[in-house]
């Protein structure tokens, strides 16, 4: 899709606060600094527009992206935080879990891994979960520039293997903002999915 505008609507705490417009929500997940904001930037092609690498401690929140009237990026915050405590790491999750189970305007949820390393206990975990509520999931590999070409078999093997790769809801996706590899791929990924 050629993007001209894109506006963050709404930074949601509750879901009295998500966006009432009806369009398709694709939702962005992963670690913090794993390169969520910049594959967010790659896809509308800005430089700097979603935030990059929220800082742990500050209020979390879920950030819908508005792109072109047709459909909203929500940028979920990065899990596998350290710092913060229980409790606000109880919300985190609260917030999240109500968001994905419950969200109708949900069509899909791109979980993103890096793909230099063997998938963390995190990444485990919400792909697993995501796929048990039979949600189509894009696990996208970022920062491919990153490993040799040769490498990326065996690391998409490494990853699928990891996480339990399930290709009946999924699809995998080697990408990287500095070379724009695989943002096209994305892209058909989010437009079906608006369809779907
Ligand atoms: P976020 O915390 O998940 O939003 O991660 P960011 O998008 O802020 O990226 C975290 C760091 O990784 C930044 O220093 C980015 O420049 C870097 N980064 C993100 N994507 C890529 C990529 O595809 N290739 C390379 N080489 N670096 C990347």
């Amino acid at each position: 899709m050629e993007v001209h505008n894109v506006e963050l609507q709404i930074s949601a705490v509750a879901p009295e606060q998500y966006p009432t417009q009806g369009y398709p929500e694709i939702a962005m997940v992963g670690r913090s600094n794993v390169g969520k904001s910049s594959l967010t930037n790659t896809l509308i092609n800005r430089k700097s527009y979603a935030r990059t690498s929220s800082q742990p401690g500050k209020t979390q929140t879920l950030n819908f992206y508005r792109v072109e009237e047709k459909v909203f990026f929500v940028d979920v915050p990065g899990y596998g935080y350290a710092k913060v405590s229980q409790k606000e790491r109880e919300k985190w999750g609260t917030m999240i879990e109500t968001y994905l189970t419950s969200r109708n305007q949900l069509k899909g949820v791109i979980s993103l891994i890096d793909a230099r390393h063997q998938p963390t206990e995190d990444d485990v975990s919400m792909y697993q979960y995501l796929n048990y509520y039979n949600i189509p999931i894009l696990v996208v590999a970022t920062k491919s520039d990153k490993i040799p070409r040769g490498k990326w078999n065996k690391q998409e093997s490494l990853i699928k293997k990891t996480i339990g790769f399930d290709k009946k809801n999924s699809a995998f996706q080697m990408f990287s903002a500095q070379t724009k590899e695989g943002k096209d791929q994305v892209w058909n990924w989010i437009e079906k999915r608006m369809k779907g």
